[in-house]
Formats: structure tokens, sequence, C-alpha cells
């Protein structure tokens, strides 16, 4: 019996390597006519881009695997069996997590890469005194630039808010969206229509929005007239296989934000946190696959796009994620994940694709507050310093 299942496993074997080979050299077939439309759900296309690192910085896309660390990076290439497309650069760098809790939570995580302050968990947009700091959303528009919010996950959850919001309660998300409405971000594409209540549609309008909840009005924007845009496409979050795509709304995003004074745009691929926590192993593997799509999004931008700096990173391990020893793709399983879901405070890394991206990974480790350092860094060096006049929402809430 053993002996048949073993030949019925390689044959399996030997069928899919064939059929992952035909995939390779069909898409490498210039002669094969191709629809670029067609909605994908596999892993990305590796490609190898070029970049002019040596340029000023003019527009920043930072993209957050919630909850990924670098073992979950692996066996996601395990399974791809090849790399993931934020793994094709030569610029990467180890970044350390704690916040003043401890290991660190989404929002403590988030505001130290978009503030640049330590703070304790639930906390979003404020130091550990509950004073107001600054934003990188909010430092990014005082130089006239654009802002940009995308996530699978509600668009007032702690990442997303972590941008731009100030509140002492990660969980306030009525509050957390009127405060990134009234703080004008250009676009904001997610889940969490519940929070889009008649009050936010009020506010929305009265602030230029124009809400779309579709698939469809996402994908037939005007570019030229759409300028300001919330898309809240769930209820609640969106999944792997719900619509629209983490890349398409990072697409639509980037359609939207393109401009000569430049954009920060953060994008976030909320679910593989969520899915480590459930223990399910195949559910983050499937977030991963639409991660990935979505970096591939971004690079291919900053490759046509010169003074683009790309950062891939993660705001926190989850999972005490192993690899298995074997380094089979079929013993990637829910064993791997040995922290019963929690958080860890392991490294996570971050990669850097385009302007300045020798310059950000160039200390072996850094802190995540550094993140926010060097963006600010470069961004000064560009549109010059500009004093920010930032509300202390907070404080005056
Ligand atoms: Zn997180």
């Amino acid at each position: 019996m053993k002996k048949i299942t073993a030949l019925l496993l390689s044959l399996l074997l030997i069928f899919s390597l064939v059929s992952c080979t035909n995939q390779a050299s069909t898409s490498n077939d210039a002669t094969v006519s191709t629809t670029e439309a067609v909605i994908s759900n596999e892993w990305a296309n590796v490609k190898e881009y070029s970049f002019n690192k040596d340029v000023p910085v003019k527009n920043i896309i930072l993209l957050i695997g919630d909850g990924m660390g670098e073992n979950t990076i692996k066996n996601a290439e395990i399974i791809k069996g090849d790399k993931l497309a934020m793994s094709l650069t030569p610029y990467f760098t180890h970044v350390t997590t704690d916040s003043l809790s401890g290991t660190t939570d989404s929002a403590a995580a988030a505001t130290a890469i978009s503030c640049g302050v330590k703070t304790y968990n639930q906390y979003i947009g404020i130091d550990g005194d509950k004073h107001d700091v600054e934003s990188i959303c909010e430092f990014a528009q005082a130089k006239g630039m654009k802002t940009g919010l995308v996530a699978t996950q509600i668009i007032n959850h702690a990442t997303p808010a972590g941008m731009i919001a100030h509140v002492d309660y990660r969980d306030l998300y009525s509050k957390i969206i009127r405060q990134e409405i009234t703080a004008d971000i250009d676009v904001m594409l997610g889940g969490g229509s519940e929070y889009y209540t008649s009050k936010m549609e009020k506010l929305a309008k009265e602030h230029n929005y124009k809400y779309i909840s579709t698939d469809k009005e996402l994908n037939t924007l005007d570019k030229e007239n759409d300028k300001k845009m919330l898309g809240l496409f769930s209820y609640n979050a969106l999944y792997a296989d719900d619509t629209p795509s983490l890349d398409n709304m990072a697409k639509s995003a980037l359609d939207i934000l393109k401009n000569d004074n430049g954009f920060f745009l953060m994008i976030e691929g909320s679910e593989i946190d969520v899915q480590l926590s459930k223990l399910d192993m195949t559910g983050a593997m499937e977030e991963m696959k639409a991660f990935d799509r979505a970096v591939d999004v971004a690079l291919d931008f900053a490759s046509k796009n010169e003074g683009t700096l790309v950062l891939v990173t993660a705001d926190h391990e989850t999972g005490g994620v192993i690899v298995p020893e074997s380094k089979d793709a079929k013993d990637i399983n829910n064993d791997c994940i040995t922290s019963g879901g929690e958080h860890t405070n392991a490294n996570v890394l971050l990669f850097a694709f385009g302007s300045k991206s020798d310059i950000i990974t160039k200390n072996e480790v850094i802190d995540n507050i550094d993140i926010s350092k060097y963006m600010r860094e470069f961004l000064n060096e560009t549109y010059g310093e500009k004093e920010v006049n930032f509300k202390n929402r907070y404080e005056t809430e």
C-alpha cells in the first residue's frame, strides 16, 4: 500500500512539475497572445525590473505585509517554487519591532513606521504620554504631495489608521474613519462599509470624495476627474478570494495618485496576520500570493516612474512560523505555526527598490522608527523642509 501511495505521489509530483514548466515557457513566449486584463489569482510572474537608485525620492510606495515574518516569506517561496517579487532586490535589511509594551501590536508598529515614535500597544499616532505625533501622511501633505491608503482590512484598521489618525485606542473605528476623511487623504481603498454611515457620507461629500463600493466602479475610474476617492468594497475585511483584489486596488490608487508633486501610498496585505492568528497556514499563503502581486504592481510602476522608492516590510512577525526541515511544500502546514497564532518579537525584513534603496538598507539592522526617519530625510532632500501644521486631533477631540 505504501509503495502504491509513493508511486501515486511521485506521479503527481512529476505531473505538477511538467505543468509548472509549461506555464513558465508559455508566459515567456512572446508569440503567445496574452490578455493582461484577466484578473489573476496566481503568484506574480518573476520579472527583472531596472531602477535608478541615484535620483531624488519623489514618490514613496510602502507595502506592509501584516504579520509577515521572514519564515512566512521563505515558506511562500517554497510553495511558489520561485522568488517572491519582494525578494528581487540586493537592497534589504532587518528591522526590530518592539513597542513600549514589549512585543508590538499593529497599532504601535504602524505608529513607529509612520510617525517615527515608539508608543504603547493599542495607541495610534500618539506617543507614550498621549501627545499627538506627526504622521507620514501629514508630513507628505505639508510638502504638497498626494497621499493614499490601500488595505484588505477595513480602511480604519490599525495599520492604515497609523498612517494618519491619532487615537488612544485602535478600536475607535468611527473616530478613525472620521479623522481619515477630514484629513483629506486623496485615495482610500479597502473594506469597512460598516462604518460608512449617513454621517460619514455627508462628511465625505463635504470633503469632495467620490464614493465607490463595487469592483466595476473601481475598474471604470475616470483618471482625469476622479481625483479624490473613497472605495469601501466590503462590509468588513476583504480576503484573497474577494474582489477587488489587492493588486487591482493598488493599480487604481497609483493611477489616481500619479502627479508632478509626488505621493505617499501605503498598501497593506492585511490578512496574512489574520490567517496566521487563526492557525491557517493555507489561508496565510493565499494572502501572501495576493500580496506578491501587489508588490509586483508597485515595482512595475516604479520601473516606469523614476524617483519612486518602493519599501516592502512587515509591522511584526505573527505565528513564530518555522520552515519545515524538509523544505518541502507539502510539509508547510499549520504545524509550522508555533506561537499559537500570537505575535512574536522576531525581526522582520525590509526590502527596498528604486530611488535611495541602497541608503535605507545600508545598515544590517535598523529599528522600525528608522523607516520613518529615512522616508522623511529623503522627502526633505527633494521637497525641502516645511513646517507641518497638523491638527492635534487626539488632544482636541
Ligand atoms: Zn500587525
